[in-house]
């Protein structure tokens, strides 16, 4: 029994922390009531019975709104009030104290942006809170700690929520509206100029698909800067070419320059330099 009551606490702790954010240190705010009741059925110390209960760790506030609540109440609840002071008080802002109920309802707000969960033995007010998105709750009950499951209200908001972020939300469809319309003033544009130019007409229609579908995938259709290709491996990757040194060879061509013309010119030059000087050379022999 126990272990089905704890699969069900982990369950509900992994529901506010899917739909609505939920962090470690869970945050719980207490108003007197629980405080009181805790005590009362000796549940120990309560950040480490409400860890227990959460399977995380715990920091537990009160307010000091709670904190006077409970001083107003007299003798009987001196031991209460010595409690909250090992709990942290989580900061009002109320100048004028207000009832622990007010106070609670007033920091969890309209979408508790703290993530508290709320311990309370006040019926009416854990009924308001169910009312609330994101707002888990907490009660001491036959003497044990107990996490209400989320209510239909807090499953019905999730699902929301849910669906809101799988669709596109009004805004967003417009943007995407005004794009494509965009795209096919342009399309519209560029196939009127084509026209103009008149040939390859038939292979513009042909090809009317094609272009669409890329202008969709935002690619275009010619590159403006052609890249030149590599010819050839990559010089860095290969290995350097041995040079055929004939030294026999290259200092006659040397000489020979030499003597047509005083200055060094290319060796291709040389080359035609040197066979009309052999044509010469047998012309003259
Ligand atoms: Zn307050």
């Amino acid at each position: 029994m126990r272990v089905k009551k704890q699969k069900q606490n982990r369950k509900t702790v992994r529901f506010y922390k899917a739909c609505f954010a939920f962090r470690e240190p869970y945050k719980i705010l207490c108003d007197g009531t629980f405080v009181h009741k805790m005590l009362e059925s000796r549940l120990g110390a309560a950040s480490e019975a409400l860890s227990a209960l959460l399977g995380g760790h715990t920091k537990v506030f009160v307010t000091r709104c709670v904190i006077n609540e409970l001083k107003k109440l007299g003798e009987s609840f001196s031991g209460t009030v010595l409690a909250t002071r090992r709990l942290t008080t989580a900061r009002c802002n109320h100048e004028m104290l207000k009832s622990a109920a007010e106070c609670l309802e007033a920091m969890v707000g309209t979408d508790n942006p703290e993530h508290f969960f709320i311990a309370t033995q006040d019926a009416g007010l854990r009924r308001k809170f169910r009312q609330v998105p994101g707002v888990p709750v907490l009660l001491v009950q036959k003497n044990s700690l107990l996490l209400e499951t989320p209510s239909d209200y807090q499953h019905q908001v999730a699902r929301m929520s849910e669906a809101e972020r799988m669709h596109m939300n009004e805004r967003e469809y417009k943007v995407l509206e005004t794009r494509e319309a965009k795209k096919i003033e342009s399309h519209v544009d560029s196939a009127s100029a084509h026209d103009m130019s008149g040939d390859e007409l038939p292979k513009k229609i042909e090809s009317e698909d094609n272009s669409n579908s890329r202008r969709m995938l935002a690619v275009k259709d010619q590159p403006r800067f052609k890249r030149k290709k590599a010819k050839g491996p990559n010089p860095l990757s290969c290995k350097k070419k041995k040079k055929v040194v004939n030294p026999s060879t290259t200092h006659n061509q040397g000489f020979q320059a030499e003597g047509t013309s005083g200055e060094k010119k290319r060796s291709r030059k040389r080359k035609r330099r040197h066979h009309k000087v052999v044509e010469s050379g047998e012309a003259a022999g």
